[in-house]
C-alpha cells in the first residue's frame, strides 16, 4: 500500500490550495479527482471575483491553479475517484478502482452540485444562458430580462440580487408561496421589475447560440406559455458531494455538509474539509482557497506536532 503524509480528495479551489501549502510545509501529498484537475470554477464562463485575476475564463484559472499545486510538487492523480474510505484509525485509508493509498490526514474538499431542473436545453445552455450562480454570472445580464427558478431563501437572495442589475426579473416557483424568510418576500414585492409567477414550472430551455426563451408550464391548469428571456437562473438548491465521507463516520449536518470547526478539522481526528462540500455558508473560489489553506496547515501541525492533538 503507499504510503502518503496527506491525501487530498477533490482538486478544485480548495483541494488545490491545500495541495499547495501541504507540498510547502514538506508533507507528502497525493491528490485525487474524479475528473481532470481544477474543479467546479472550470465551468464559469468568466471570474471576474477573484482577487489579482479583474478578467479570466473559468477554465483558465482552474488551469493555473493545477499547473501551480503540480509546480510545487504535489502529485495529482486526475481521473481517479475516492471510491472509500476508512477513516476512524490512525492511519487512513482511501481507496479507489486502482488501488488503496494510506495516509496520517485525509483532508476532504469534494465540493457539491448544484440541483438540476431536469429540462430540455439545461445541459445545452450551461454557461451560454443558464447558470446555478446569481453572484457570479449576474452581472453579464445587466439591463436584460432574466428568469430565476426556485422559491426557496437561495432563490429569493438572487432575485433580489439580479433586481438590481436586469432589466425585469421573472420569478417561478411550483408553489403557491415562497417557502423564504419573511423579509426577503417584503423585499421581493416591493421591487418593481420583479414578477412572481406562483404555480409555474418550467419545461423547456431554448436558444441558439444563447438562452433566447423558455417554455413555462401552469402545475394548475396544465397550460403552457412561452417567455422570452436572456438567461434561467437555477435556483432550486445545492447538494454537498459527501457521502462517501458520511458513510466512513464524518459528521454532516441535515443537508449532508461536512461539519468543521475553525481549523476545517471534522469531527474525526486528522480528517479534514474545506471548500463548498463544508457546511461553512460562502461558497466561492476565494472561500474553498482559504479554508484549503486552513486544512493543509493544520493537517501540517496535527502530523508533526504531537501535542497538537491534546
Ligand atoms: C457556473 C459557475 C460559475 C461560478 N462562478 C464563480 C465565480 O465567478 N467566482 C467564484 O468565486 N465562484 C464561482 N463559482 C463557485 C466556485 O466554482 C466554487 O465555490 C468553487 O469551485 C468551490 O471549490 P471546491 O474546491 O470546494 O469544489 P470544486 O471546485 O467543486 O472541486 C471539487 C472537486 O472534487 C472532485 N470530486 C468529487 N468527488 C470526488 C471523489 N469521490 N473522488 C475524487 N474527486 C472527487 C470533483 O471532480 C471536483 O474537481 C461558480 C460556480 C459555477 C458552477
Amino acid at each position: 500500500m503507499e504510503n502518503w503524509d496527506v491525501i487530498i480528495v477533490g482538486a478544485g479551489s480548495a483541494g488545490l490550495s491545500a495541495g499547495i501549502y501541504a507540498v510547502r510545509s514538506g508533507l507528502k501529498t497525493l491528490i485525487l479527482d474524479e475528473k481532470l484537475a481544477g474543479g467546479t470554477i472550470a465551468d464559469a464562463s468568466i471570474v471576474v471575483n477573484y482577487p489579482g485575476f479583474a478578467e479570466i475564463s473559468g477554465g483558465e484559472l482552474a488551469d493555473k491553479m493545477a499547473a501551480h499545486c503540480r509546480k510545487v510538487g504535489a502529485t495529482i492523480h486526475d481521473l481517479e475517484p475516492a471510491t472509500e474510505l476508512e477513516l476512524k484509525g490512525e492511519k487512513k485509508t482511501v481507496k479507489t478502482a486502482k488501488t488503496s493509498y494510506e495516509a496520517n490526514v485525509v483532508i476532504f474538499s469534494t465540493g457539491s452540485h448544484y440541483r438540476e431542473v431536469n429540462v430540455k436545453g439545461e445541459k445545452e445552455f450551461r454557461g451560454r444562458g443558464v447558470s446555478y450562480c446569481g453572484v457570479c454570472d449576474g452581472p453579464f445580464f445587466k439591463g436584460k430580462t432574466v428568469l430565476v427558478v426556485g422559491g426557496g431563501n437561495t432563490a429569493c437572495i438572487t432575485t433580489l440580487y439580479l433586481s438590481g442589475l436586469a432589466a425585469k426579473v421573472f420569478v417561478i416557483h411550483r408553489r403557491q408561496a415562497f417557502r423564504a424568510e419573511e423579509s426577503l418576500v417584503t423585499d421581493i414585492s416591493a421591487k418593481s421589475n420583479v414578477t412572481v409567477m406562483w404555480n409555474t414550472e418550467i419545461k423547456e430551455i431554448k436558444g441558439d447560440k444563447q438562452v433566447t426563451a423558455v417554455t413555462l408550464i401552469d402545475n394548475v391548469t396544465g397550460k403552457t406559455s412561452e417567455l422570452a428571456v436572456d438567461a434561467v437562473f437555477v435556483q432550486i438548491g445545492e447538494a454537498p458531494n459527501s457521502q462517501l465521507v458520511k458513510a466512513a463516520g464524518v459528521e454532516t449536518d441535515e443537508q449532508g455538509y461536512i461539519k468543521v470547526d475553525v481549523k476545517q478539522q471534522t469531527n474525526l481526528p486528522g480528517v479534514f474539509a474545506a471548500g463548498d462540500v463544508t457546511d461553512q455558508p460562502i461558497k466561492q473560489v476565494g472561500t474553498a482557497v482559504g479554508q484549503g489553506i486552513t486544512a493543509a496547515l493544520e493537517a501540517y501541525s496535527y502530523i508533526k506536532r504531537p501535542y497538537y492533538r491534546k
